[in-house]
C-alpha cells in the first residue's frame, strides 16, 4: 500500500470545478468562485464570525497558539526580496513586482495566518482600464510604454500584506501655549514717523492629559512596493474586510509577509504618536504650541494580519524596471514611467521656434 500522502500546505489550497476539474478562481466584486472553462460558478462557504483580533504581546510572534499559524510555500525574488505565494495551479515564472524570473514553490516559510482580507472588488479588466486612463494623461512617456498600456499586458492581482493594530493610550504632557498679541509701534523713517502693527507671542506653561482609543492603525508589512506607492493607494475601506477563506485567493497571488510583527508594532506606535500629538495640540490651544514632554500608557494592544487587494503590473522598459499599481478595491492608480527624452526635446524645440517666429514678427512690426 502506497503510504499516505503528506499533509498539504495550508497555503495551497486548489478548488477544483465540479463540472469539470478546472482551477476555479474568485470572482472580483462578486460572492462566488467562477470556472473559466466551462462557465461555472459555486458560492462562497459560509464565513463564520466576526474577524478575531489577537492580543499583541512584544516578541510573541513564536508563541502564538497552533491554529493561528499555518505554513506556505513561496518563491522568494532574489532582486526585490518579495516572498511571493502562488495558490493553486498557479506556476508563474515572473515576480508580480520587479518582472524577474523567480522559480515556483522552492521555499517554505512559518508565519501567523492572515485574520482577514479585502476581496478584489475590481477584476482585471477594470484595472487596466484605470491603468491606461493614467498613461492617456502622460503626454511625455515613450510611445513604447503607452502600446503596453493599450495592447494589454497582464496584470497581476496579488494581495499585498498588512498588520492593523488596536489599542488604548492614556498620556500626559507638559509644553506651553502661545497666545498671539499685536504691539502698535511708531516708527520713523526718512523723517517720517508711522505706527505699526508687530505680532507677538505671549507663552504660558501647559500641562493636561489626552487620551485616545485606536483603532486598525495600518502598517504595510512588506517592502516589495515603494512605500510612496501603496500610502498613494490609501483610502482603503476596512469596513469590507471579511474573515479570512482561501477561496478569496483562488486565481490571485499572495505575498507573504516580510516586514515581521514586532517591527509592525514600532511603526505602527509611531503613528500613534504622530496622532497623540495632534490631539495634544488642541488640547493646548491658543494659537502656538510647544510640547516638552509625553509620558504615554499604552495597553490592551491587538493585532490583525490581514490582505489587501493591488493589481501590479511591472514591466521592463530599456533596461529598467517600472510598476503600476492598482487599488483592488477603489481603482485609485500610482505608478512610475519613464519620459521620453525625443518628445521633450521635440517639445523645446516647438517652443523654441515660436518663441523665433514671435521674435522675427515683431522686429518687422517695428
Ligand atoms: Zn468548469
Ligand atoms: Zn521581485
Amino acid at each position: 500500500m502506497a503510504p499516505p500522502p503528506p499533509p498539504p500546505h495550508t497555503g495551497d489550497h486548489r478548488f477544483p470545478c465540479d463540472q469539470c476539474g478546472a482551477d476555479l478562481r474568485f470572482d472580483a466584486g462578486a460572492d462566488r468562485l467562477v470556472c473559466d472553462f466551462c462557465g461555472n460558478t459555486q458560492p462562497l462557504p459560509e464565513l463564520d464570525g466576526d474577524l478575531r483580533e489577537l492580543p499583541y504581546e512584544p516578541g510573541q510572534a513564536t508563541r502564538l497558539p497552533e491554529d493561528a499559524l499555518e505554513n506556505v510555500s513561496v518563491s522568494p525574488c532574489p532582486n526585490c526580496g518579495a516572498q511571493v505565494q502562488f495558490t493553486g495551479a498557479d506556476h508563474a515564472t515572473e515576480c508580480p513586482f520587479c518582472a524577474t524570473p523567480v522559480v515556483s514553490h522552492t521555499g517554505e516559510m512559518r508565519h501567523i495566518k492572515p485574520q482577514g482580507v479585502v476581496p478584489f472588488a475590481l477584476d482585471e479588466k477594470a484595472a487596466k482600464q484605470a491603468m491606461t486612463n493614467w498613461l492617456g494623461r502622460l503626454w511625455f512617456a515613450p510611445n513604447g510604454l503607452q502600446d503596453y498600456a493599450r495592447k494589454g499586458r497582464t496584470m497581476d492581482g496579488v494581495y499585498v500584506p498588512y498588520w492593523t493594530f488596536d489599542a488604548d493610550t492614556a498620556s500626559a504632557y507638559s509644553g506651553e501655549r502661545g497666545d498671539v498679541y499685536y504691539v502698535s509701534r511708531t516708527v520713523r523713517t526718512n523723517g517720517k514717523t508711522r505706527t505699526v502693527r508687530e505680532r507677538r507671542v505671549r507663552w504660558s506653561p501647559a500641562r493636561g492629559r489626552v487620551a485616545r482609543a485606536f483603532d486598525d492603525v495600518l502598517v504595510l508589512a512588506s517592502k516589495s512596493l515603494p512605500k510612496k506607492f501603496t500610502d498613494a493607494l490609501a483610502p482603503w475601506t476596512l469596513g469590507d474586510l471579511k474573515p479570512y477563506a482561501p477561496e478569496f485567493l483562488s486565481g490571485f497571488r499572495a505575498e507573504a509577509y516580510t516586514v515581521e510583527l514586532d517591527d509592525g508594532f514600532i511603526e505602527a506606535r509611531q503613528i500613534m504618536d504622530r496622532i497623540i500629538a495632534q490631539d495634544i495640540r488642541r488640547d493646548i490651544g491658543g494659537d502656538e504650541q510647544r510640547i516638552h514632554n509625553v509620558d504615554t500608557r499604552v495597553w490592551d494592544e491587538t493585532f490583525k494580519h490581514i490582505l489587501l487587494p493591488v493589481w501590479v503590473a511591472a514591466y521592463k522598459f530599456r533596461g529598467k524596471t517600472y510598476r503600476f499599481v492598482v487599488n483592488g478595491q477603489t481603482g485609485a492608480v500610482q505608478g512610475e514611467r519613464p519620459y521620453s527624452p525625443w518628445k521633450i526635446a521635440l517639445a523645446v524645440l516647438g517652443a523654441a521656434v515660436v518663441a523665433g517666429a514671435i521674435a522675427v514678427a515683431v522686429q518687422y512690426a517695428k
